[in-house]
């Protein structure tokens, strides 16, 4: 809410000043929440589908003014991403390399930094997220099950 509540403000000074500007939002089909299914299993489609309504509900009780509210795996958001792409690419302006990226055997999928929990290396506080620890400050890279995976370039 607080990400939305602060762009609804922006959106809001830049059509006051006259500039066009129009407020787009959706649900994240990729959001550590929603990838995989999260606890429920369900596919990340159908858990979006399942609290869309919440979503929208909770936006229009703090008065958030969308243009557009919807669901990254529309297939708008697909044909715009790939059109963003293609013109990146087409000018050059894509670098491509390898990153190590936590990776579930079991699931057979890479896992983001916020789906992996455990001690940290350099406090040693405990439940900390896989990307920073939220005691003492410290980022890290991954040390444990990581894979190599490559671009699409
Ligand atoms: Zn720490």
């Amino acid at each position: 809410m607080l990400e939305q509540i602060q762009t609804d403000i922006w959106v809001r000074f830049q059509k006051m000043r006259g500039h066009e500007c129009y407020y787009v939002c959706a649900d994240d089909t990729t959001a550590p929440h929603h990838a995989g299914g999260g606890k429920t299993g369900h596919h990340p489609e159908q858990l979006v589908d399942s609290v869309r309504e919440l979503h929208l509900a909770d936006s229009q009780g703090f008065l958030i003014g969308h243009d557009n509210y919807y669901s990254t795996n529309s297939p708008e958001n697909k044909a715009l991403a790939e059109q963003v792409y293609l013109a990146l690419k087409a000018d050059d302006k894509i670098a491509c390399r390898t990153i190590e990226q936590l990776f579930d055997p079991e699931k057979q999928m890479f896992l983001p930094d916020r789906f992996v929990k455990g001690e940290c290396p350099k406090c040693s506080a405990k439940d900390q997220y896989g990307d920073n620890c939220e005691v003492c400050g410290a980022t890290y890279n991954h040390r444990l099950k990581t894979r190599r995976r490559g671009g699409p370039c």
